[in-house]
């Protein structure tokens, strides 16, 4: 039995989505910009699946568009809006929790002269409101805050940040990091004033390598692509129509079980944490408000990577986010202010709408039967 906890980093496609891949390998497989039928019908299939996803994000199917997944729906973003407001402003907010598709870029932008300021957060993952609130001027372009923390899953309030940006600066313009969120919350695009929001197919049961963004009508952005005029010259380059495919097979049946797929993962997680009443010095990273789709826990005494190792020898598969190296500190948790210790003994369990109550049963016997003996070496 193969127990694949690892739903954070990737899914295994799903087999609505498998079945629309072959389609558009064997039968569908014109080019969307071609002027005869066979690129009519590629065309189609593109509009179809932005009004699945424009329907569950409650957004126009105009304000749609591809890329190869969210590192670049992030990059684009990001560079492309600072670049497009530049004149306006050069005053960027984000914090130190994002993903690194949208941390670095903000780093590299302060290299180019932008002036980038950091909320706090708190050893929970929670951003400090109040702080932002304070940070935000009138030549503030752009804020990014990620709506679904990806190591810790703790859950930003995407609508009242919105709202504290839009009512000091309504200029401003609000991204969000949505991957995590994306067909596992309801959208909260229009209730936060989000204006950019970007999503990966990958976390939700489709291939790797395709993604895109939501981008509120009338916002300026520059392309950082040339060549065709695909997607209103925002992202040239011919779709990607088998991804999109999957993407939009997949939204259309998850968009319609939010809430019930919620419970279902709600239920496997909370199961997995019974693990924590069994030992001592294990710790949640992550706040109260956490998505039910992961659940990181630090097993002090021990190294997360070790005991990753060691229930992958029970078929089990697991993560330690980006915390391997205690003297680069560039792990995540590092961000929250949390130690060497409880850092480097973090695993990350991401759950799928496909794993079983007995996985979950599996996994808390290896890790019973793991953490006495991981720890009895760690400690010495
Ligand atoms: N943002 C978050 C929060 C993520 O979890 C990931 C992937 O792990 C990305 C962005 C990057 O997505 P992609 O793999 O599609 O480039």
């Amino acid at each position: 039995m193969e127990i694949y906890l690892d739903n954070g980093a990737t899914t295994k496609v799903s087999q609505v989505a498998v079945d629309k891949i072959l389609d558009c390998c064997s039968k569908n497989y014109g080019n969307p910009s071609s002027l005869h039928k066979m690129g009519l019908l590629a065309h189609k299939e593109i509009v179809n699946n932005k009004k699945i996803i424009s329907n569950y994000l409650q957004v126009d199917e105009s304000e749609i568009f591809f890329t190869s997944g969210a590192t670049e729906a992030n990059n684009l973003i990001i560079k492309g809006i600072a670049d497009a407001y530049k004149r306006d402003g050069k005053h960027l907010i984000t914090n130190k929790s994002e993903h690194p598709s949208v941390l670095q870029v903000y780093i590299e932008l302060e290299k180019q002269g932008y002036d980038i300021d950091y909320v706090n957060i708190d050893d929970n993952g929670n951003l400090d409101i109040n702080m932002l609130e304070s940070l935000i001027r009138e030549d503030t372009i752009l804020v990014s805050i990620m709506e679904v923390n990806n190591e810790t899953g703790v859950i930003h309030p995407i609508n009242d940040i919105g709202k504290i940006i839009k009512k000091i600066n309504p200029t401003t313009i609000f991204h969000v990091d949505g991957v995590q969120s994306f067909c596992k919350l309801p959208s909260n695009i229009k209730s936060g004033k989000v204006d950019a929001y970007s999503f990966s197919g990958h976390k939700i049961y489709s291939p790797k390598g395709v993604g895109g963004f939501y981008l509120k009508k009338g916002i300026k952005i520059t392309a950082q692509l040339i060549g065709g005029h695909q997607q209103k010259d925002v992202r040239p380059g011919t779709e990607n129509i088998i991804g999109i495919a999957a993407i939009g097979s997949n939204v259309d049946v998850l968009a319609k079980n939010i809430s019930k797929n919620y419970d279902t993962v709600k239920k496997l997680k909370e199961s997995l944490l019974e693990i924590k009443n069994e030992f001592s010095d294990i710790y949640i990273n992550g706040s109260d408000n956490c998505s039910p789709y992961i659940l990181n826990l630090s097993f002090v005494g021990l190294r997360g990577e070790v005991l990753v190792h060691a229930l992958e020898q029970d078929n089990i598969y697991a993560s330690t986010g980006s915390a391997c190296n205690s003297k680069s500190k560039d792990g995540m948790l590092y961000s929250y202010g949390l130690d060497d210790e409880r850092v480097l003994s973090a695993v990350r369990f991401s759950f799928s709408i496909h794993n079983s109550i007995e996985e979950i049963e599996f996994c808390k016997n290896s890790l019973r039967k793991n953490i006495p003996i991981l720890r009895k070496y760690g400690r010495r």
